[in-house]
């Protein structure tokens, strides 16, 4: 029986997680999981699996979360301490499953125990950079890619080194707004933008499909996870979604990872590293899906890529500022304050107001992502007076 704890369990990796844990129910036992406000949903999860310990993030639910949880012998808990003490706990596994920067300090407090961890939780990565990857080597941690492009990458590499890539190539989906012209994309709205037609996500990260900020994101966490180089390593556009990423060796090989599109295939490969697991996904027929076509990316439309891209040459804190203020942007969008052609525009604005020097502890980052939002505020609230 192996112990695991789910950062974010509410979510929906946080689901696709806990729903491969539910059909195999006598190999896992479950410590910890955490919510940010959904007490009621963690709650249900947390007397299902029989966790240890269910956190919600914001202290406020946490009355809510203890009468749901009274009599059932659950630790019930709340706030920025105690998630990142669940976080602490003896697991075999973590899945970093949070969304957005918030989910920074209980991954890295998870890497510090030096057990595994599955990131799905792209943007920690992405704003702490070597500050992470300092914490992985440092504590022996085993970093698991949760993230579908990357976690085919990391099976395409196996038992391959790094003197003998060519090139690392990322493919998107390209969003909904795929083929949408300028005046399309000015007017979007958040439904539009939230319906990806072929992953079921969480909003956030649905939305950065849209812009093409998370393949730029994947970009920077690929540079971390795989460190080939900036240069060799690129994006595809592949509307199907079918490969999921694919490395190219300098003998010409090119290996390519394929798979459904549904995130249990990717959490499945890290759950069970280095063994495999079952999934109760049906085969990939691609004879149903006929064609797999490629394009280059448009980043005319879509300038996230070479935002992404910019600040990853940059390096330092300008991963974490453009992290920050792309968050900042989305949820502006989301909430109606923002056209979506604008969220790049205030991630350019940010990014050339705000040069702090690199961050080089957990604490920095966090300062500068604090920072940085605060500037992404100012900079929100010229772009609407
Ligand atoms: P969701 O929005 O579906 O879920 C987010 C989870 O994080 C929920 O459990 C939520 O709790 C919790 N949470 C939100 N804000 C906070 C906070 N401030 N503090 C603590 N917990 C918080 O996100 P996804 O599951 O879609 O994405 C999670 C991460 O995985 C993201 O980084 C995303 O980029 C990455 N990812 C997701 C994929 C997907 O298919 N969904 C694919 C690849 C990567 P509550 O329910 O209470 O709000």
């Amino acid at each position: 029986m192996r112990s695991i704890s789910v950062l974010g369990a509410t979510g929906s990796i946080g689901a696709s997680t806990l729903d491969l844990i539910r059909r195999e129910p006598d190999k896992w036992r479950v410590v910890a999981l955490t919510a940010n406000g959904n007490a009621a949903g963690l709650a249900r999860l947390a007397i299902e699996f029989r966790a240890e310990i269910a956190v919600v993030a914001d202290e406020n639910s946490l009355p809510d979360l203890r009468e749901a949880l009274a009599g059932s012998g659950i630790v019930a808990s709340g706030g920025a301490a105690a998630l990142v003490e669940a976080a602490t706990r003896p697991a075999d596994i973590t899945v970093a499953a949070i969304v957005g920067c918030a989910g920074l300090a209980p991954t890295m407090a998870a890497i510090e125990q030096g057990r595994s961890v599955a990131l799905a939780n792209k943007e920690a990565l992405v704003a702490a950079g070597e500050v992470m990857t300092a914490a992985v080597a440092r504590s022996g941690a085993t970093l698991l890619p949760t993230d579908s492009e990357h976690n085919a990458i990391f099976q395409c590499l196996a038992g391959n080194s790094y003197d003998h890539v060519r090139s690392i190539t990322l493919t998107a989906s390209g969003g909904p707004f795929l083929d949408w012209t300028m005046d399309q994309l000015h007017a979007a709205t958040p439904a539009q933008a939230i319906k990806h037609p072929n992953w079921d996500m969480g909003a956030k990260i649905s939305v950065d499909s849209a812009t093409m900020f998370n393949k730029g994101l994947e970009l920077i966490e690929a540079h971390h996870l795989f460190p080939v180089g900036l240069d060799r390593l690129k994006i595809i556009v592949h509307p199907q979604s079918v490969i999921h990423s694919m490395v190219e060796y300098r003998d010409g090989s090119t290996l390519a990872q394929l798979g459904p599109s549904d995130m249990r295939v990717p959490i499945a490969s890290c759950l069970a590293w280095p063994q495999r697991m079952d999934t109760p996904l049906a085969p990939l027929d691609l004879a149903a899906i006929g064609e797999l076509t490629f394009r280059a990316p448009d980043e005319e439309r879509f300038p996230a890529t070479r935002l992404c891209r910019l600040a990853a040459e940059a390096g330092g804190a300008a991963p974490a500022v453009l992290n920050a203020a792309n968050e900042v942007a989305v949820a502006a969008f989301l909430a109606g304050k923002l056209p979506f052609t604008r969220i790049a525009v205030v991630v350019e604005q940010v990014l050339a107001r705000y040069a702090p020097p690199p961050p080089v502890s957990l604490a920095d980052v966090m300062a500068v992502d604090a920072a940085a939002r605060a500037e992404a505020r100012s900079v929100l609230e010229l772009a609407t007076k």
